[in-house]
């Protein structure tokens, strides 16, 4: 069984580029919130593709909607229309408080077009992001991603990026100024350690943008779709931005983003302004459209909301020493620690949980929304005993 996996390591070394830290297991199937590796070694999954796979592993209605779909059409050009764009558009732009929205296929992508997007509408050209944001990796959301470790080696990025305090309200009142283009925020940061910030916070961004005549970004590319136990983050502070984007979760494991904005600021975009070749095509509107019914059929927003407060709550009665915070919302639950969190991880590993450590010491738990009380139960007992063992 070892020979499997040494091989498939073994050919990724030779041919791919080394620009992951990976884990030592090759997975090969999941169901629900279980994968397997290749050894046939079972696992629950709190990672979840990093925030993607909120229905699970291949959930059959979106395997089922994506066998139809690719035996009708798989791809045609954004240079026509498809039924299955306008009924996913039609589906999702009213549950996000937006008006219209722009297909494209990933996070990156989707900040990118807000990004073009706010300085074509404004003229301006200076954008204000927070410290421990994470926006994605194309030179654009670079800019505007705080990880100087990220950043450095790509320097020059985009002009004029000011990083404010998290959760600061004066920090924020400082940078934001008429050449402001747009202030792009997470409503609750992901990479950054999840991090939640007040409502006030937020509402406070919302008033700055106002005054100065700015836009207002979040980047829900990790909370939306249930994962904070609201179908977007946003709707815990009542905040509404002028610019939205998402991703991740989306198309139920298929890749898909989309950029989203209030009309007086879509108008902006001009024909010929932007596009994407795979953008909204047939396939993944079908996987999105499964994706959205179940998440609405199966009550996962509201289950977010409740595992997510038992799994908070379980790991709070651990009461253990080297736990500083345990915060999130939702099925986005980090716990900080006073130590580095990889030994954790492989230790998790190592006894069937997987797990991922963000900003050096914070586990972050983002698990499929259908996890059940057993599994959680079994995620916590893992982690008393490996915080226990690995000093
Ligand atoms: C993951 C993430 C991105 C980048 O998404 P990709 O699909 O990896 O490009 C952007 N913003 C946030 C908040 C994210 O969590």
């Amino acid at each position: 069984m070892t020979d499997i996996y040494q091989n498939i390591v073994d050919r990724d070394q030779k041919y791919v580029f080394q620009n992951y830290t990976r884990q030592p297991i090759a997975i090969s199937r999941g169901a629900g919130a279980v994968v397997w590796d290749t050894g046939g070694r079972e696992y629950i999954d709190c990672v979840a593709g990093i925030a993607v796979n909120n229905l699970g592993h291949c959930h059959p209605a979106v395997v089922e909607a994506v066998s139809r779909q690719a035996a009708e059409l798989i791809h045609v050009s954004n240079l026509y229309y498809t039924s299955q764009q306008a009924e996913l558009a039609e589906q999702l732009v009213p549950r996000t408080g937006m008006d219209r929205i722009f297909f494209c296929n990933s996070g990156t992508e989707a900040v990118e077009g807000a990004l073009k997007l706010a300085r074509r509408a404004t003229g301006r050209t200076d954008f204000v992001a927070a410290e421990h944001s994470f926006h994605g990796r194309t030179m654009g959301a670079l800019s505007v991603t705080h990880k100087s470790q990220y950043r450095e080696p790509f320097q020059p990025l985009l002009q004029k990026v000011e990083f404010v305090v998290y959760n600061n309200v004066e920090s924020l009142k400082g940078s934001v100024n008429r050449d402001t283009a747009a202030v792009i925020i997470e409503p609750i940061q992901g990479e950054g350690g999840v991090r939640v910030p007040s409502d006030e916070y937020l509402r406070s961004a919302r008033d700055l943008c106002d005054d100065a005549g700015a836009l207002l970004i979040f980047d829900e590319v990790q909370t939306g779709f249930g994962r904070t136990g609201k179908w977007f983050a946003r709707e815990h502070s009542g905040v509404e931005p002028d610019i939205m984007t998402l991703a991740k979760a989306l198309a139920g494991g298929l890749p898909m983003g989309a950029m989203l904005a209030k009309e007086d600021t879509a108008a902006r975009m001009q024909k010929g302004d932007h596009a994407a070749t795979f953008g909204g095509g047939p396939l993944v509107c079908a996987a999105a459209l499964a994706s959205l019914k179940v998440i609405e059929d199966e009550n996962l927003v509201e289950r977010s909301a409740l595992m997510g407060d038992y799994l908070m709550q379980g790991l709070k009665n651990l009461e253990l020493d080297r736990v500083t915070e345990i915060r999130g919302k939702g099925l986005m639950v980090g716990v900080e620690l006073n130590v580095k969190c990889g030994p954790l991880v492989d230790y998790a590993r190592e006894h069937g949980v997987l797990l991922n450590c963000t900003s050096d010491s914070v586990l972050r738990f983002v698990p499929p929304l259908t996890i059940t009380k057993e599994q959680i139960d079994r995620v916590i007992e893992v982690v008393a005993q490996g915080i226990k063992e690995v000093e």
